[in-house]
């Protein structure tokens, strides 16, 4: 049978569009044929892609996910998951890919290290490239472009808008978006740009991924934010829970050098509370599942961070060493939690790093300086025990910190109340003119333990021992007497304090960063027990756009931070007034055992 040319034409066609669609999936196609270069793994050759690896990648190469973000941490497997995308939309499905990185030179540098290697190791790459060679073009300009059966593969350069013109493409990626440069020229957004080159193609696909930088400039959370924003569950091996791996859950004990016990580390499980190690990350990863927030719209969009990795270098116990090292240096902190964490650094502007406040430690003349005029006491209350600070107080609200310590024991037993009880009573700090005991006590109440909180303090008010209770609101007054009149509530009767953290952590903050002696200024005497630690928990927080003091990482210590806001309430509570103080040359102090006047200071003893 012969056929006339349009009746060719026609068949022709015909077997165009009716060409099989590609047989294997992502995984497949991963599993049963890619090869891994020895340039981009520790295991060259074969692979076998863990589990939480696969859904992505079939989202990467399918037919109806038309964008795919990746918020992610490094080590993850990100850059092999571009390979086998790459690889497989030469070999399985052929059409234009456009891959963009930060620069010219790192999309050379991209084609050289990632994407030559690759084609290199997998046979059937080669044999589509190789039979198209680009005559008489650069060398530069070979290792950027690759032609293929079907289509052309191009790495550019995202800063240059340029690049992103007269290009039509089905596949269009784009490599740490957070690393790109905002907005480069006045044609705009580089993302937009770059999906638009996709628009002809009903099956297009767009892939950006990135570890993200900072906050506020962040492109990779706002687009991961536009997705449907899946997370991967793994269920407890205790008791089943499917729960996401949360930093704050990573758990572990320190030896006495300050060591991470690498035997004691591994994730609380959210629901049942038992700590399971590294040893049941796989098979819990064997029975895990993506999960996404929002209805998928054509957007998928993942997250992952270092503990669902299966590499050397991001085990637990690597995890749990990389952050004791980095909580103390803010240096080292932004990398931990880009990298590690896969999640953006929240900076404040004039960012106060712990050594920096660190260095202001001084000798004092005495153990109490002469200008403080009252002592105050702040306390934290966790399950398992106290913290506690004494603050002196001067006019102007310039402060000394005086003293801190922890009562170990959890607060609903009566012991810890009684040594508690027993540093208000009788702690006695010397002051040139006398012997200066706490003043005023505010106490958080907000933690587990309220009932004993207030157990302690409603019969202890009148000699100004305070429940403080932090108020949501970002504008609330700086403290609010209540009294709870609610008869059927177990707390009836007692009184407590509401406290404007947001606004004291303000004044704090602006003490903390004051450079010389005055107003609001805070001094640090050169004590043992004011140390690294101490400086990283009292900035530990940060205030956001919006205006509300958050901590920098979930799970963080912040307690010398709160401790200081409950040292500035119980003062104004008590309603010291350190002026008149000043102007009488009076100190006040509670419970004077002693009395010694010298220089013509009185002390006033105290007592509602
Ligand atoms: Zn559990």
């Amino acid at each position: 049978m012969s056929f006339n040319r349009q009746q060719q034409a026609i068949i022709d066609f015909s077997r165009h569009i009716l060409r099989p669609k590609p047989k294997l999936t992502g995984t497949e196609f991963a599993n049963e044929k890619f090869q891994l270069s020895p340039e981009s793994s520790s295991e060259a050759g074969r692979m076998t892609l863990h589990p939480y690896q696969e859904e992505p990648i079939n989202c990467m190469t399918d037919q109806h996910t038309e964008f795919v973000t990746f918020q992610k941490s490094a080590r993850v497997g990100y850059s092999i998951s571009l390979n086998i995308t790459t690889a497989y939309f030469i070999t399985q499905d052929p059409c234009s890919i456009l891959f963009a990185q930060p620069t010219d030179d790192e999309a050379y540098g991209y084609a050289t290290d990632s994407i030559e290697p690759m084609i290199r190791d997998n046979p059937d790459v080669s044999t589509a490239i190789g039979s198209k060679p680009i005559r008489g073009k650069a060398k530069k300009e070979k290792t950027v472009k690759k032609l293929y059966a079907g289509g052309i593969l191009e790495i550019v350069g995202a800063h240059s808008p340029k690049n992103f013109r007269r290009r039509t493409v089905r596949v269009a990626v784009g490599d740490e978006i957070d690393g790109w440069e905002i907005g480069a020229g006045d044609e705009g957004d580089q993302i937009k740009l770059m999906t638009k080159r996709t628009n002809d193609f009903y099956n297009r696909k767009v892939i950006v991924g990135s570890t993200p930088t900072t906050l506020q400039k962040s492109r990779i959370v706002k687009e991961y934010e536009k997705g449907d924003q899946r997370k991967r569950h793994l269920p407890c091996p205790f008791c089943g829970e499917y729960h996401t791996l949360e930093f704050e859950n990573l758990k572990y004990e320190k030896d006495e050098n300050g060591e991470v016990i690498d035997e004691s580390v591994g994730f609380a499980c959210p629901k049942c509370g038992v700590i399971y190690n590294q040893s049941y990350h796989k098979e819990m990863d064997i029975n895990g599942k993506w999960i996404a927030k929002k209805p998928f719209k054509g957007h998928a969009s993942f997250f992952i961070w270092a503990a669902y990795s299966y590499s050397a270098k991001s085990t637990w116990v690597h995890i749990a060493k990389e952050y004791e090292e980095a909580k103390s240096d803010p240096i080292l902190m932004q990398p931990f939690v880009n990298t590690v964490l896969g999640l953006p650094y929240e900076d404040n502007k004039e960012t106060l790093t712990p050594s920096h406040i660190m260095k202001k430690k001084e000798d004092y003349e005495h153990e109490v300086p002469k200008n403080v005029r009252v002592l105050t006491m702040g306390v934290d209350t966790q399950n398992d025990r106290l913290e506690w600070e004494i603050v002196g107080w001067g006019v102007g609200h310039e402060s000394w910190k005086i003293d801190r310590g922890i009562i170990y024991g959890d607060p609903a037993q009566q012991a810890v109340w009684t040594e508690l009880e027993n540093i208000i009573e009788n702690n006695e700090y010397e002051h040139p003119h006398a012997k200066m005991k706490v003043y005023a006590t505010g106490i958080d109440s907000g933690g587990g333990r309220t009932t004993h909180v207030y157990a302690f303090t409603n019969p202890r008010l009148h000699r100004r021992v305070y429940a403080l209770k932090g108020a949501s609101t970002i504008d609330a007054p700086e403290v609010t007497r209540r009294i709870n009149r609610d008869v059927n509530h177990k707390h009836y009767g007692t009184t407590f304090f509401m406290v404007g953290v947001n606004r004291i952590k303000d004044l704090v903050w602006t003490g903390l960063e004051m450079e010389s002696r005055g107003n609001w200024y805070i001094h640090f005497p050169r004590k043992p027990m004011y140390d690294k630690d101490y400086f990283s928990q009292i900035v530990a927080e940060y205030k956001t756009d919006k205006g509300r003091w958050e901590i920098r990482i979930k799970g963080g210590r912040n307690e010398a931070f709160d401790i200081s806001v409950s040292n500035y309430a119980a003062l104004r509570i008590a309603g010291v007034d350190l002026a008149r103080l000043e102007r009488d040359n009076k100190i006040l102090t509670a419970n004077v055992s002693r009395l010694k006047k010298k220089s013509g200071t009185r002390e006033l003893s105290s007592g509602i």
